[in-house]
């Protein structure tokens, strides 16, 4: 693999040298084949680990979040004392580790190594403390690029230099195409390059069914006394830990892999924008932590879903649907985070001003859907793709929320939350707060959407086809109040034009009572 030297500086003073290499492994680089131990010499080099006080108390990071991370990374250690390597391991509760930097230091002081290697950090904040810890202590050192991704930092520049819009679906048939995927002889396999319109069902009035049940990772010992760590350290960070089953290792990643692919691939596709009521998982894979923690690789997931079509256990449409998720937007949105960064976490093209509503932290609101999606997203860390766009992401983006605000809510409430892939996906895609560059035109729809893709609004005291009144369905009456006040920036859109044009339905009466409830609600929600 190539090296690439990052910004560390170079060494000024010389110390006593007792170890050669200080390796140091992030919490999101777990992959046991990961280029840091490349040549590695366990006589003489070091590995350092650390869990940051301030990484789960800068953001109010989710219980279950936390204790994933912290049981992964001390199962990894485990590993890597396994392999012969010393491993120089700060736990949460060690004086030192205040924040990353911080034990940082503290570890170069008394280890005095030659240099550091690291794979490159995964958020643009954490590479920015470890050089200036390394500048700080006169340390040379090197950030390999990740080779976790299919496409590198550098090879996302080559493909979006010179293109005026930067449209998904291109940059995922140009990887396709490059790393020979789902294709015969130059074409997508099956003549289509996506199966969105077999896909996209709901489950109708009579439910999802019988639905395969999630074979439970049991926490081992070790996994449960990070449990009980982090329930005393950090008892006032949201979320609970009594449903953790999370995998934490390599192999539980594995098993979790082998679950999702015998039992719920084959109906992805058409199911992956259902909801129902206390049914979180779905046909979902709830791989995203594993993946971001490198415990397991896209390449392997993707392979293992290409086997269960060559197979005959899954059909075409579910396993592209799945592939683009991976190949495709996982990959479009490092490299979207990377060539945006600094600055990208700031943006707010539609200068929203609201402050995120309290009941995000505690699911006490009267919206049925919103309590359901929070409750689950509270109890277990996880809520699927939809969940959190239509749901917690649209009503966000309706009622006007900072951008910030809920970029940092989904950065502390989902397990696999990791900034590189929350904040596009959150200033991006759910909030329009780029400008567009991640898609064109914002997601918005009324409470319509969620009534015909879900149950939540049977249980609700809401109306999802009213706008106004006082059983109108909030989103729809947010919904109509965002049409109205992004007219001028929307209606010419070649895209959005459609939605837009549905304004001239409206009366100036009715827009104007709109307009009212909307502002009421806002106040409401601002208290
Ligand atoms: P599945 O539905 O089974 O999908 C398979 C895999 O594809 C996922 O495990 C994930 O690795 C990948 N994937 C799917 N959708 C996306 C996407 N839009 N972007 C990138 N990868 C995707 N995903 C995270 O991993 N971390 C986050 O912090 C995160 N924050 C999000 C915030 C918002 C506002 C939104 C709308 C989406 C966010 N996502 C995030 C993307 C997506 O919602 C999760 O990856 C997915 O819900 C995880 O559940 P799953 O593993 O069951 O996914
Ligand atoms: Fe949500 Fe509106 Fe449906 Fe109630 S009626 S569940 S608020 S979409």
């Amino acid at each position: 693999m190539a090296h690439r030297k990052s910004s560390l500086p170079a060494r000024a003073a010389s110390g006593t040298v007792s170890c050669r290499k200080l390796l140091l492994v992030l919490g999101d680089q777990l992959d046991r084949r990961s280029a840091v131990l490349d040549g590695a010499s366990p006589e003489h080099d070091r590995v350092l680990m650390i869990e940051a006080r301030s990484e789960s108390r800068r953001i109010h990071s989710h219980k279950a979040r936390s204790a994933l991370f912290f049981a992964a990374m001390r199962h990894h250690a485990g590993w890597l004392r396994d392999q012969g390597f010393t491993v120089d391991y700060y736990e949460i509760d060690s004086p030192e580790s205040d924040s990353l930097g911080s034990a940082l230091m503290h570890a170069i002081g008394r280890l005095r190594p030659e240099m550091l290697t690291m794979i490159e950090a995964g958020e643009f904040g954490v590479q920015q403390e470890i050089d200036r810890a390394c500048d700080l202590a006169g340390l040379p050192g090197e950030a390999l690029p990740d080779g976790h991704f299919y496409c590198s930092r550098d090879a996302f520049a080559a493909w979006r230099k010179g293109r005026r819009t930067l449209v998904m679906e291109h940059f995922y048939r140009h990887m396709r195409k490059h790393h020979s995927i789902l294709m015969d002889d130059g074409k997508p396999t099956g003549g289509q390059w996506n199966y969105d319109r077999q896909n996209r069902k709901s489950f109708g009035r009579k439910g999802p069914g019988l639905l395969p049940v999630q074979a439970r990772l049991a926490p081992d010992a070790l996994t449960r006394k990070v449990l009980a760590s982090v329930e005393r350290l950090l008892p006032d960070n949201p979320g609970q830990l009594s449903g953790f089953a999370w995998p934490v290792t390599r192999e539980q990643a594995l098993d979790a892999l082998d679950d999702f692919v015998a039992h719920r691939l084959a109906a992805f596709g058409p199911f992956q924008d259902a909801m129902w009521d206390g049914e979180p998982l779905l046909y979902h894979s709830a791989l995203s932590a594993a993946l971001n923690l490198k415990l397991l690789s896209p390449r392997e997931v993707v392979e293992r879903a290409l086997e269960a079509h060559r197979a005959g256990a899954a059909p075409l449409s579910s396993v592209e649907g799945f592939v683009r998720q991976i190949l495709g937007w996982r990959e479009y949105v490092r490299g979207i985070y990377w060539s945006e960064m600094p600055g990208y976490t700031e943006r707010n093209a539609l200068d929203a001003q609201q402050p995120l509503p309290g009941f995000y932290w505690s699911g006490d609101t009267d919206m049925a859907c919103l309590r359901a999606v929070i409750d689950q997203t509270l109890a277990l860390g996880y809520a699927h793709h939809i969940q959190r766009l239509m749901v917690t992401g649209l009503f966000a983006l309706l009622l006007g929320v900072r951008p910030r605000a809920l970029h940092e809510w989904y950065l502390a409430v989902y397990v696999d939350a990791v900034e590189w892939v929350e904040a596009p996906n959150t200033i991006g895609m759910s909030q329009h707060a780029d400008g567009g560059l991640l898609g064109s035109k914002p997601y918005v729809a009324s409470g319509r959407y969620i009534e015909r893709m879900s149950n939540y609004c049977a249980g609700c005291r809401y109306a999802p086809h009213e706008a106004s009144g006082a059983r109108a369905c909030p989103f729809t009456t947010l919904y109509w109040d965002f049409l109205m006040r992004h007219e001028a920036r929307f209606s010419g859109h070649p895209r959005a034009a459609m939605q837009w044009r549905m304004l001239e339905r409206l009366g100036q009466a009715e827009r104007t009572r709109i307009g009212r409830q909307a502002a009421a609600l806002r106040q409401r929600l601002a208290r």
